[in-house]
C-alpha cells in the first residue's frame, strides 16, 4: 500500500511541502504521496490522530501547531528537545517520534549549497521566535567561534541563549547592542520581510559579512536581502534553500533516503542557476 504523508498547520494552503516532496518521491522512486491538512486551531491533536488512524506514517507541521506537535510526540530527538518544537512527526506502532529538521536544513543550505563555513566565524541570529529556536542549536554545533543572538525584545534573545552555554560562545541582546561590531555570517530568523519592512539593525554588522541569509523565502530580493546588500554584504540568499533542506532531512527521518536538493529548487528558480535566489555585491 501507498504510504501516506501530509503537511499539517493552519493555514496550510499555501505551503509548497508538498509539491517539494511529489519531487523528492519521484527523484528517489519511493512509493508515497504527500498532501496537506488544514487543522482547526483548537483541533490539532484530533486532526493528527484521524490522520495516525487512516494510517498515515508521518507529519511535517507548520504555524501555529510546532509546539504542540512537541508535546504530541511520544518520543522527540535531541535536536526537537532544544528546540522546544517539532516539524517532523513519524508513526510507528503506538510511537510517535518528533524531530526538527530546521536547523539542519539551514546548516545544510549555508555550509553546503552556498558553501559558506560557520566553523570559526562570528555568526549574527537576528530573531527568538520558533525559527531562532529551531536554529540556535545545530548553528551551535557547527563550531562557530561566537553566536549572537538579537532580537526586538531583547528578553527573548536571552531567554534562548540561556538554553545553550557553552563555554562563553553565545551572547544575546536587543538589535541596537550590536552597534560597531562586525559578523561574518548573519542569519534573519525574524518575519520582517514578511512585511516588507527593514529590520533596525546597525549597519556595521555587515561591513565584512561573508552572507546575509534570510529565512524567509520570495521570487524576489527580500527587504532584508537588499538591506544587507547595501550596507556591504558580499552575498545574500533567501530561505528557498534551507526549506527545501529542511524536507529533505524529514524525507530522510520517514524513509532512510536523502534527497538531492538542487534539482528541486532549480523546480523554482530556473534562471538562477545552482545557488537559487543568492546575490553577491
Ligand atoms: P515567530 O515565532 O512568530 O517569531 C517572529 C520573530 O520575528 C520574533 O523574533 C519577532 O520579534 C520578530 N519580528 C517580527 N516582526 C518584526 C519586526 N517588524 N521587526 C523586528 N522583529 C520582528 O515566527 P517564526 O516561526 O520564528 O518564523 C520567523 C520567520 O522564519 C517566518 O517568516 C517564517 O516564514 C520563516 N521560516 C522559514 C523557514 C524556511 O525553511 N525557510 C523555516 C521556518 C521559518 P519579537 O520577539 O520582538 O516579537
Amino acid at each position: 500500500m501507498t504510504d501516506r504523508y501530509a503537511v499539517i498547520g493552519n493555514p496550510v494552503a499555501h505551503s509548497r511541502s508538498p509539491s517539494i516532496h511529489a519531487a523528492f518521491a519521484r527523484q528517489t522512486g519511493e512509493d508515497l504521496v504527500y498532501g496537506r491538512i488544514e487543522a482547526p486551531l483548537a483541533g490539532f491533536a484530533e486532526a493528527v490522530a484521524q490522520f495516525r488512524g487512516e494510517g498515515g506514517r508521518g507529519l511535517n507541521v507548520t504555524l501555529p501547531f510546532k509546539v504542540e506537535a512537541a508535546a504530541l510526540a511520544t518520543r522527540l530527538t535531541a535536536r526537537a528537545r532544544k528546540a522546544g518544537a517539532v516539524n517532523t512527526l513519524k508513526f510507528d506502532g503506538d510511537e510517535a517520534l518528533g524531530d526538527n529538521t530546521d536547523g539542519a536544513g539551514l546548516v545544510a543550505d549555508v555550509t553546503g549549497r552556498l558553501g559558506v563555513a560557520i566553523e570559526g566565524r562570528r555568526v549574527l541570529l537576528i530573531g527568538a521566535g520558533g525559527a531562532a529556536y529551531g536554529v540556535a542549536g545545530p548553528l551551535l554545533d557547527e563550531h562557530p567561534a561566537e553566536l549572537c543572538i538579537v532580537n526586538r525584545t531583547a528578553a527573548k534573545a536571552r531567554a534562548l541563549a540561556a538554553l545553550h552555554t557553552r563555554g562563553g560562545a553565545v551572547v544575546a541582546g536587543g538589535l541596537g547592542d550590536v552597534a560597531g561590531r562586525s559578523f561574518d555570517v548573519i542569519v534573519n530568523a525574524t518575519a520582517a520581510s514578511l512585511a516588507g519592512e527593514p529590520l533596525p539593525v546597525p549597519a556595521s554588522v555587515f561591513a565584512s559579512a561573508s552572507l546575509a541569509y534570510d529565512l524567509v523565502y520570495a521570487d524576489l530580493p527580500t527587504a532584508f536581502m537588499r538591506y544587507a546588500s547595501e550596507r556591504g554584504a558580499a552575498r545574500v540568499s533567501d530561505g528557498l534553500g534551507m526549506l527545501v533542506a529542511q524536507a529533505a532531512e524529514s524525507f530522510f527521518v520517514w524513509r532512510g533516503v536523502r534527497p538531492r536538493i538542487a534539482p528541486v529548487i532549480a523546480q523554482w528558480r530556473p534562471d538562477a542557476g545552482p545557488a537559487g535566489n543568492v546575490g553577491s555585491r
